[in-house]
């Protein structure tokens, strides 16, 4: 039978810590779980949310939030097919307070190096379960870690161990790094690459960026993830976004350029403060300087070797010339 759906709303689980959601693209997804329901998240209510949700599409109802996406398309789906992406995304505890961080909640300084449980439910037995009814892919899963930081998180070692055990066939863990996690370590020596943003190759820039001082501590970390990662330490990521007033230099693009090479990681990944742009500059016209900043990072990777791209968002509305 056809019916109209997309990858999300049949194979994708969300898990942010108000909310169970389907997918985490230009839209939000429809909620699985509600905030109401969220402190009594079982596997059982997920199930039945799913089965659910997936009688309403057979029927030709589209969520609400999904209406207009681009991603939904009319075909026959497999409604037997396992999960195959989960994101991971409920907690919001964090070890330091980038200035352009979405969680306002970090910039007021409600930040620590104290490993705390998710503010809401525990995710590990919730998987496990889900893993012992075979409904999560053993053979073509993705995960992705957002957070809240990885290392701060009590049960993250748990649950990259978890994927680990059950053949995860990418996990993309995004860490600070200002703590050195051995369950990361592990990860990324099975080939699993790590996402760190520095947004900075300098120790003062960093301080006024993470409102931590900890940049040589942080580079330490990074450094010693790449020497235990092996010949997987060209998976990893070097984030930077470009924040007006603390880095948008070009300069310190140098600066983190050259790190990143040192760093010996193989992708390099240049963004705009894309969130804080559309809260507080939507629709205005992007800089000159602004792709002056972009075309300089293209050409000084070229001549350090290093693999350039640009954040999907922020290419889209680079494409666009608007915020
Ligand atoms: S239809 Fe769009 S918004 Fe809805 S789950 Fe799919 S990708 Fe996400
Ligand atoms: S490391 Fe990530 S979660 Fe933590 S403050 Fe920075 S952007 Fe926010």
């Amino acid at each position: 039978m056809k019916f109209c759906a997309c990858d999300n709303l049949i194979h994708g689980l969300n898990f942010f810590g108000n909310s169970v959601r389907l997918c985490n693209t230009i839209h939000i997804g429809t909620k699985l779980i509600n905030e109401q329901e969220i402190k009594k998240l079982t596997p059982t209510k997920i199930i039945k949310a799913r089965k659910e949700l997936f009688e309403r599409l057979k029927n030709g109802e589209i969520p609400c939030e999904c209406q207009g996406c681009p991603y939904l398309e009319e075909k026959e789906w497999d409604l037997s097919a396992k999960i195959d992406t989960i994101h991971v995304f409920h907690w919001i505890h964090c070890n330091c307070g980038c200035i352009y961080c979405a969680n306002k909640y970090y910039t007021k300084g409600k930040f620590s190096d104290e490993v705390l449980p998710a503010e809401n439910y525990r995710l590990y037995p919730i998987l496990k379960n889900l893993y012992e009814k075979n409904l999560i892919s053993k053979d073509n899963l993705t995960v992705h870690f957002g957070g809240g930081e990885l290392s701060v998180l009590d049960e993250a070692d748990d649950l990259i161990n978890l994927f680990l055990d059950n053949n995860v066939k990418e996990m993309r863990l995004m860490s600070s790094c200002i703590t050195y996690s051995q369950a990361v370590s592990k990860a990324m020596q099975k080939g699993h690459p790590l996402v760190f943003a520095l947004s900075c190759g300098t120790k003062e820039v960093f301080a006024k960026i993470k409102r931590r001082d900890l940049f040589d501590r942080t580079v330490a970390n990074i450094r010693r993830y790449q020497q235990e990662a092996g010949i997987f330490k060209s998976n990893t990521v070097s984030r930077y976004i470009i924040f007006d007033r603390f880095n948008n230099t070009k300069e310190e693009i140098k600066n983190w350029l050259n790190l990143s090479k040192d760093l010996g990681v193989g992708f390099i990944d240049l963004s705009l403060d894309f969130c804080g742009s559309l809260e507080n500059k939507r629709g205005q016209k992007i800089p000159t300087e602004m792709y002056a900043l972009f075309d300089f990072a293209r050409e000084k990777c070229k001549e350090l070797n290093l693999d350039f791209n640009i954040e999907q968002f922020s290419s889209q509305m680079l494409e666009r010339g608007v915020y």
